[in-house]
C-alpha cells in the first residue's frame, strides 16, 4: 500500500491506473469509472494505481480522453 497523502490533488480513491484489460492509463475518479466511461475501476487492484502519476503531466500512455476531461476539471478549480 502506498502513502497517497502527498498527492493533495486528487483523493486517495481517484487517479490514474492500469488496468489490465486496458491498454492505456485511465483516470479514475470516486464513481469508480473512468473519466472516459469505458473502464470502471472497480476491479482494480490498488496497486494498479500510480501514484505518482496522480497529478496532471501528460504522459504518452495516458488515454486521451481521460486527460481531455480532467483538463476541463482542473479548469474550473484553478483561477487564472
Ligand atoms: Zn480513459
Amino acid at each position: 500500500m502506498t502513502d497517497t497523502s502527498d498527492t493533495s490533488a486528487a483523493p486517495a480513491d481517484m487517479g490514474w491506473a492500469k488496468l489490465a484489460d486496458a491498454r492505456k492509463f485511465h483516470f479514475y475518479g470516486a464513481d469508480t469509472r473512468s473519466l472516459c466511461g469505458r473502464y470502471a475501476a472497480f476491479a482494480a487492484p490498488a496497486e494498479a494505481f500510480e501514484p505518482h502519476m496522480g497529478g496532471f503531466t501528460p504522459a504518452p500512455d495516458d488515454c486521451s480522453a481521460c486527460m481531455k476531461k480532467l483538463e476541463k476539471l482542473t479548469d474550473k478549480r484553478s483561477v487564472k
